[in-house]
């Protein structure tokens, strides 16, 4: 029986923007709008929190790629455009363009799939790298009650279809689990994607946010998981792709493929956490489970010089660690920011 591997440590001589915990600034996630067509009751569930989001000043298209050139600067590699639903931004593929000319090396994409047949071309002549597409059951009912009762699996399949044939030869699909949900769909996942070029994720249920509610009761830790798998489909640990790397990787011993955990909540990874978010309303976040932003709105006055400043400045200065002490009594009441405004 396998077991989940720790993570590494980073050098501190890597980048010149380290925080606190000697954390290098790599990889940057900018949620694009915090609207969505599904309502996922895990993410967003209230009808409420949609009509919020439209009321809010976004940041402009200008002013992502001017973030985004001196996040570069600071020694980002990795750029996530996220949501909400990413695939709702209107200029996206211009955005995806202006983004590769910058010169960031790897460009990618998490969507829910339900606009992926009809973007998937383009996305991938705008330049973008890669795309992780959420699903998280093959069963239409289950996907449904897990959506808001939106979309449906074999729309998305059609969406991965789309973008296998516009030449994103591997996409990661990212299976939020979740008790008395869809732990039935485990094995079906794996059936379906094993032997095929695509890395199934499955991702511990998360407390991100207040409004869903979340009890550690409907949690199933990634262990489960893997045992689950690993009776049907026997596995073996594969090492770290990269530092920081989030997912634990593993192989199947008879057939090709390979799945991946992320699992903050059983083996929280904060020690090699090395993620920036940019939120569609011009927030930094410098971890998922913040409760307050740095309101860059106020800082975009200033000259590039004097911007690259303040960055790197909210960098030095982070010392989250929140999923290490998730369950301090200190943390029980925390206001934290919902995932559809800054994305996972
Ligand atoms: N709308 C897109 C999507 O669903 O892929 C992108 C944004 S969504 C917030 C990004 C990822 O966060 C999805 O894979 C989703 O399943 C995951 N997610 C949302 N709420 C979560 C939670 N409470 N715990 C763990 N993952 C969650
Ligand atoms: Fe929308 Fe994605 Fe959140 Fe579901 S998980 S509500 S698709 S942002
Ligand atoms: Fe990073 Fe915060 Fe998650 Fe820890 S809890 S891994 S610091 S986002």
């Amino acid at each position: 029986m396998p077991t989940l591997q720790m993570p590494l440590n980073f050098s501190a001589t890597e980048t010149h923007c380290i925080d606190q915990l000697n954390r290098p600034l790599h990889d940057v996630r900018i949620s694009l709008t915090d609207q969505c067509n599904f309502s996922c009751p895990h993410c967003k569930p209230t009808k409420q929190s949609q009509s919020l989001g439209k009321k809010k000043q976004l940041i402009s298209f200008d002013e992502i790629l001017r973030i985004s050139k001196i996040l570069i600067d600071l020694g980002v590699k990795k750029i996530r455009l996220t949501g909400g639903e990413p695939l709702l931004y209107k200029n996206l593929s211009f955005l995806i363009k202006q983004l590769k000319a910058l010169g960031i090396e790897d460009l990618a994409l998490t969507t829910n799939g339900y606009l992926l047949s009809d973007q998937a071309i383009q996305l991938k002549k705008s330049g973008l790298d890669r795309i992780t597409v959420s699903l998280n059951s093959l069963d239409e009912k289950i996907y449904k009650k897990m959506t808001g009762g939106f979309g449906s699996p074999q729309n998305v399949l059609s969406g991965i279809t789309s973008c296998e044939q516009a030449g994103f030869s591997s996409l990661k699909i990212n299976v939020l689990v979740k008790k008395g949900m869809n732990e039935s769909e485990i094995i079906p996942i794996v059936r379906y994607f094993r032997n095929t070029k695509h890395i199934v994720r499955f991702i511990e249920y998360m407390d991100v946010g207040t409004e869903n509610n979340w009890s550690e009761k409907d949690v199933i830790s990634s262990i489960n998981i893997l045992r689950k798998i690993h009776e049907t489909f026997p596995v073996a640990p594969l090492e770290q792709n990269y530092r920081g790397e989030v997912a634990r990787r593993y192989a199947y011993k008879n057939g090709k493929g390979e799945i991946g955990f992320i699992s903050s909540i059983s083996q929280p990874f904060c020690q090699d956490c090395n993620r920036l978010r940019l939120s569609s309303g011009g927030e930094l976040y410098t971890c998922l489970f913040a409760e307050n932003a740095f309101d860059l709105k106020k800082h975009l006055h200033k000259n590039n010089a004097e911007l690259f400043k303040v960055l790197q400045n909210i960098w030095n200065k982070r010392e989250d660690q929140y999923s290490e002490m998730r369950f301090c009594a200190n943390n029980k009441n925390r206001n934290k920011i919902e995932m559809y405004r800054i994305g996972g």
